[in-house]
């Protein structure tokens, strides 16, 4: 089979839940992943009920589990590299990733679902931290790092909202620009009466266990102690998702209506690639059903507007 209703293009909580929908749909459906999720640094996804705890990977697994019961669904290990075509008629162009196959598909529809790709500020060992105790999403992970010492580390605009939210469960807080001064005056001011200090300084280095953070050195040789924080990353969007929606770099992402709607005929988005703000797991997976409910619809619809019926 290499003729499907619709390719998915991700298997994450997106990717999944929307393959869900699709597959009780009577739908043939391809999911293709990469396996390149973007919580793959952490050890545990919190928030989602049911499954608070559990590991990122193991959430994927019982997804795709979930789908295995349904002969409808493919699931493929692989890179989408390029799609074209038209609405009813797309190809696309996969590179096998884990021993996946490479080759080519068609199918009528095509489901983004490909998260972002991230890329945190140049702190040396940052990465090493990252996903143990410092997290991008205070929501997500803001719980286990309640009244404790936190900096916040950033190079962009969004640093400063970051810096407040953290303060919910900081206890001591710290905001760092690692020499980008992007925090200005008045802002600086307005933390600072909230008991948030800001320092420009660069960061020389991360110092604790390689996974335990414990304190923060200064390019000017002060030690800051802290035992976690939060850091505001760069998010851009996979090439593939740009190619196909031209507009969605410039909008932060690729803007759906309320069914998952890309704007361009046949193309459907969830998830994190919709833009990251709010992200979390259940909110993708929540989304993945919408657009997966959309798709479904407008094939439905389709078939009493085609002429000669
Ligand atoms: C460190 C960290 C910790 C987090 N902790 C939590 C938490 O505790 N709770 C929570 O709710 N959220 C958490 N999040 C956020 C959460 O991970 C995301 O909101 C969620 O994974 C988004 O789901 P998604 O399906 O949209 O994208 P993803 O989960 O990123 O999945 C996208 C998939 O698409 C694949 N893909 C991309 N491009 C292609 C392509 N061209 N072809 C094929 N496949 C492709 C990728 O390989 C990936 O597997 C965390 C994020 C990070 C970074």
């Amino acid at each position: 089979m290499n003729n499907y209703d619709c390719i998915v293009v991700g298997g994450g909580p997106a990717g999944l839940s929307a393959a869900l929908v699709l597959a009780r749909a009577r739908r043939e459906v391809l999911v293709v992943d990469g396996n390149r999720p973007r919580n793959r640094a952490t050890y545990m996804s919190h928030g989602f009920i049911t499954r608070d705890g559990t590991p990122p990977m193991t959430l994927r697994e019982l997804g795709r589990e979930d789908l295995a019961t349904y002969p409808n669904v493919h699931f493929q290990w692989g890179e989408v590299q390029r799609i074209t075509g038209v609405d009813g008629a797309f190809t696309a162009s996969i590179k096998g990733v884990r021993g996946g196959p490479s080759g080519e598909v068609q199918a009528r529809k095509v489901l983004l679902a490909t998260g972002v790709l991230e890329t945190l500020p140049q702190v040396p060992d940052l990465i090493s931290y990252y996903g143990s105790t410092i997290f991008s999403c205070v929501h997500c992970d803001g719980w286990e790092r309640r009244e404790q010492s936190l900096v916040v580390i950033g190079e962009n605009p969004e640093l400063v909202n970051t810096a407040k939210r953290a303060s919910q469960w900081a206890d001591h807080e710290v905001v760092l620009t690692n020499g980008s001064g992007i925090i200005e005056a008045h802002q600086a001011e307005v933390l600072g009466r909230q008991g948030i200090e800001v320092d420009d300084t660069p960061i020389a280095a991360l110092h604790g266990d390689g996974s335990r953070l414990e304190s923060v050195e200064l390019a000017d040789g002060r030690v800051l102690p802290a035992t976690g924080g939060f850091v505001q990353p760069e998010w851009s969007l996979p090439q593939v998702v740009a190619d196909l929606v031209p507009t969605a770099g410039d909008l932060g992402g690729v803007k759906t209506d309320e069914y998952g709607r890309s704007g361009v005929d046949g193309v459907y988005a969830a998830g994190d690639v919709r833009g990251i703000t709010p992200s979390q797991l259940i909110i993708a997976a929540g989304e993945g059903a919408r657009a997966g409910i959309g798709l479904n619809n407008d094939l439905i619809f389709a078939t009493f507007d085609a002429p000669g019926r």
